[in-house]
């Protein structure tokens, strides 16, 4: 089956997907993003977010390109082209096409929508978490903005190729403080030597993400006590469990930090259960 995107009101073959050079997107990552896991035909969390979306949008007072019903006719319209069963679907939204100056177009500029999806397999992500990852830390260089779901990711992406490099499959970044921030995609979480789940608060500082946001709901659920508060590096390494959380990963477990094994170092009981329970908890909706 082709692929399929959404670009500006036409759905076109992925291959011939493309933006104007004066995108704003493009030149400034003056636009904003979101992704949702698409499991068993059902988006997850979509108005989640949505949610954040709407946030993100007005932060950066960029204008919704089309009404959130419609987007939601979008998101569905690719998923069903593409035959997404399991997998992602992708949005981005940029303040449009101007000729390039640093301040904002015209208020008659549109923003400009692309919406892609694509398949995963879910076998290999459940081999995955059955193994758990490995983690690097890298100093925070990120801006203080972390919480609008930008496009600028490239502080994001050198630490993910730095990861990569070191044979890890995240990096997490961390305060001068030694205090653990996120990850390049995903959030940070640990199981405290008494049983707690500690994640950082998400005021700012990280991307609130949707997952994590789930994930306390699971944790209420399974009567968990969840504990919202900075851990050092050190505090992880010898944590009961580690795990971080994103949509494209749902809950994965971490096995080492830093080339330090983390407890036993296979996945702990409590990240597999959060794994387990998650998807009955999340909002589904139909794709
Ligand atoms: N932090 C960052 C920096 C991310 O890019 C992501 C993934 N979008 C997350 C956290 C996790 O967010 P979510 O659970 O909404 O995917």
């Amino acid at each position: 089956m082709p692929r399929i995107a959404y670009v500006n009101g036409r759905y076109v073959p992925h291959a011939r997907a493309m933006v104007h050079v004066e995108d704003r997107g493009y030149q400034f990552a003056d636009a904003v993003y979101e992704v949702c896991e698409v499991a068993r035909g059902f988006i997850i969390d979509m108005p989640r977010h949505l949610d954040r979306l709407d946030r993100s949008l007005r932060e950066l007072r960029i204008a919704w390109p089309m009404h959130r019903s419609a987007l939601v006719t979008v998101l569905r319209e690719v998923i069903r082209r593409n035959g997404v069963v399991n997998g992602m679907v992708y949005l981005q939204v940029s303040r449009g096409v101007a000729p390039r100056d640093h301040v904002f177009p015209a208020a008659t500029v549109k923003p400009a929508l692309v919406v892609t999806a694509k398949r995963t397999d879910p076998l290999a992500i459940a081999r995955r978490a059955a193994n758990g990852i490995k983690i690097i830390t890298v100093p925070e260089n990120r801006w203080e903005r972390v919480d609008i779901k930008t496009v600028g990711l490239l502080p994001n992406a050198l630490a993910k190729q730095q990861a990569k490099e070191a044979g890890a499959q995240e990096a997490w970044f961390v305060d001068p403080d030694g205090t653990v921030k996120e990850g390049g995609s995903t959030n940070a979480w640990i199981v405290s030597k008494d049983g707690r789940l500690v994640t950082r608060p998400a005021d700012m500082g990280i991307l609130r993400g949707i997952t994590r946001a789930t994930v306390m709901d699971v944790a209420k659920k399974l009567g968990l006590v969840v504990e919202e508060r900075a851990f050092t590096v050190e505090e992880a390494k010898s944590a009961r469990e580690a795990f971080i959380t994103s949509a494209t990963t749902v809950v994965m477990p971490v096995v080492e930090i830093d080339g330090t094994t983390v407890a036993n170092g296979h996945p702990g009981s409590v990240s597999l259960t959060l794994r387990e329970a998650f998807f009955d908890v999340a909002e589904k909706t139909v794709a």
